[in-house]
C-alpha cells in the first residue's frame, strides 16, 4: 500500500479522505492540525506556544514541525497519510531526507483542489463534534447534522476550530499560495 502526502488549500477536504483511507484500508491518519490542536487543548508549553499563531491563521515553525513528523515517523509500522505536511519548501526538503533516512520510497503525492471562495465557505461552516471528532458542514446538503448543532452519532453540541473565522481563512489561504503551493513544483 502506498503512503500518502496530501497537498491541498485550506478546508479542501485532505482531513475528510484521510478519514475515508483510513476506514477503508487501515491508514496511519497523520493531520498535523489536530496533533497542533490537542497540544493547544492539553495546554501543554508547545500548546500555549504556538495558540495565537495559529489562531492567526500563522504557520508555525518549520523546525518544531519538522522535528514533530520526525516524532512520528521514526515510530511507524503501518501505511500512513500525511495531512498538513510539508507545508513549505522547508518541510519538503527535510521530509525529503527523513525519508531516505526511513528507506521510505513507496509514496505518492495527491493534490486536492478548490477555488477560494469555496474554501471560505466550507471553512465558515465547518463545525466538529469534540467527542468523535466526526466533521459537519451547515452550508452543504449531506454534511449537515440531523439535529442543527449535535452530532449524529453523540448527540454532543458540535464545536467550530477557532481559525475557522474569516480574517484566518484569508490569511491562511496566502499562505497556502505564497508558501505551499511551491511544494507542487518540487513533487
Ligand atoms: P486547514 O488545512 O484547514 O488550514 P489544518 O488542520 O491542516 O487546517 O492546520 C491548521 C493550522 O495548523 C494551520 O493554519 C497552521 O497554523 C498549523 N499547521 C498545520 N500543519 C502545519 C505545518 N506543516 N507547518 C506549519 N504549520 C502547520
Amino acid at each position: 500500500m502506498k503512503n500518502i502526502i496530501f497537498l491541498a488549500p485550506p478546508a479542501a477536504g485532505k482531513g475528510t479522505c484521510s478519514e475515508i483511507l483510513k476506514k477503508e484500508f487501515n491508514y496511519e491518519h497523520i493531520s498535523t492540525g489536530a496533533i497542533l490542536r490537542s497540544e493547544i487543548a492539553s495546554q501543554s508549553s508547545l500548546g500555549n506556544e504556538i495558540k495565537s499563531n495559529i489562531e492567526k491563521g500563522n504557520l508555525v515553525d518549520d523546525s518544531l514541525m519538522i522535528k514533530l513528523i520526525e516524532n512520528k515517523l521514526t515510530n511507524i509500522n503501518n501505511s500512513f497519510i500525511l495531512d498538513g505536511f510539508p507545508r513549505t519548501i522547508n518541510q519538503a526538503y527535510s521530509l525529503d531526507n527523513l525519508f531516505k533516512e526511513l528507506n521510505i520510497e513507496n509514496y505518492i503525492v495527491i493534490y486536492l483542489n478548490i477555488d477560494k471562495s469555496l474554501a471560505l465557505k466550507r471553512t465558515l461552516g465547518r463545525m466538529t463534534c469534540p467527542k468523535c471528532g466526526k466533521g459537519y458542514n451547515i452550508y452543504f446538503d449531506g454534511f449537515k447534522p440531523n439535529k442543527d448543532g449535535y452530532c449524529d452519532i453523540c448527540n454532543e453540541a458540535l464545536s467550530k476550530r477557532s481559525d475557522d473565522n474569516e480574517e484566518s481563512f484569508n490569511n491562511r489561504f496566502e499562505t497556502y499560495i505564497n508558501s505551499t503551493l511551491p511544494i507542487l513544483k518540487f513533487y
